[in-house]
């Protein structure tokens, strides 16, 4: 069987990546609906970096563990264009699912954390990436599908073109598409939503490619023109350090969880951010529904929980 040569599309993007930004920094200059700060974007451009190196650095053992598992694999999907597809849905579907417990699994969490740390929001946020995915597991959900038969080198490819997908959808330039593309697909002003800190925005539209899959389970928020979002994570980080960015969550986790027992470590491990052994924080569902109870017109609304 052989294997084709697909192309690293993060690493070929890159040409792309600084047009489109020039582009959208115009776009800023003359309607003022974009809006860049120097200090934040370089500090992205700097976590894009870093993680594209430590995806080289990572590449190895996760593709040595991902093929040994293919040398057991249930069935054999081969390379033709048809299974691309179905590759590049079910990694997707993955991709929804690993996304979701990113944000509701603390030590997933902190990994993620990364690219939702600028208060802006524009193409250079798409590149503000985590350096430490790998110690977050997050590939690991990828692996029942090379189980399934799905080879390694397809599924990095499928990853590649999701990512880039969801790279243009970062900005304010553009406000809606027609209805039918807004149904199916992820867009800019889906993702707005799923970057703002606004409570009622909070946990939703995880999707990469699809926004079907939040529509299925459960937690698409549209976004509303009255409720502008506001962008970034609920406590401000207040740093352009990039070790800081990259780290800072994962130092929290350790601090938090030191001198304590093992089921309140385990808490700070595993639980959602925000939990805390005695309560003293909140969580984006305690958010959520502290919101609601300051605005009881508002039950029942998307990304308004039904109980205060
Ligand atoms: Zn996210
Ligand atoms: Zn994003």
């Amino acid at each position: 069987m052989e294997i084709p040569d697909y192309p690293n599309i993060s690493e070929w993007a890159v040409p792309f990546y600084i047009v489109t930004m020039l582009v959208e920094l115009g776009i800023g200059w003359f309607t003022g609906r974009v809006r860049y700060e120097t200090r934040d974007t370089l500090a992205s451009l700097v976590m894009g970096g870093g993680s594209l190196l430590a995806g080289a650095l990572t590449a190895g053992a996760i593709g040595t563990v991902s093929l040994w598992l293919y040398e057991h694999r249930l069935f054999t999907f081969g390379f033709e264009p048809w299974w691309i597809v179905l590759a590049f849905v079910l990694d997707d579907l993955r991709y929804y699912w690993v996304h979701r417990f990113g944000h509701e699994i603390r030590w997933l969490w902190a990994a993620h954390i990364v690219h939702h740390s600028s208060q802006h929001y524009n193409l250079s946020t798409a590149l503000r990436q985590t350096w430490t995915s790998f110690f977050a597991l997050w590939w690991v959900v990828r692996l029942p599908l090379v189980f399934l038969g799905l080879h390694p080198a397809v599924l990095a490819f499928c990853g590649g073109i999701n990512l880039v997908y969801q790279y243009w959808i970062h900005t304010e330039a553009i406000r809606r598409f027609p209805p039918w593309f807004e149904a199916i697909m992820n867009t800019p002003s889906h993702h707005r939503v799923h970057h703002a800190t606004n409570p009622r925005y909070l946990d939703a539209n995880y999707a990469g490619t699809f926004i079907v899959w939040d529509r299925l389970f459960g937690t698409f928020v549209p976004e509303d023109d009255a409720e502008p979002c506001r962008y970034g994570i609920v406590k401000s980080l207040g740093t352009f350090n990039p070790l800081r960015i990259a780290l800072h969550e994962w130092v929290g986790i350790a601090r938090d969880a030191t001198g304590l027992s093992l089921r309140q470590r385990l808490g700070y491990l595993i639980g959602p951010p925000g939990w805390s052994h005695d309560g003293s924080r909140k969580t984006s569902a305690d958010l959520k529904r502290e919101h609601l109870r300051r605005h009881p017109e508002e039950a029942g609304k998307p990304g308004r929980p039904e109980v205060a």
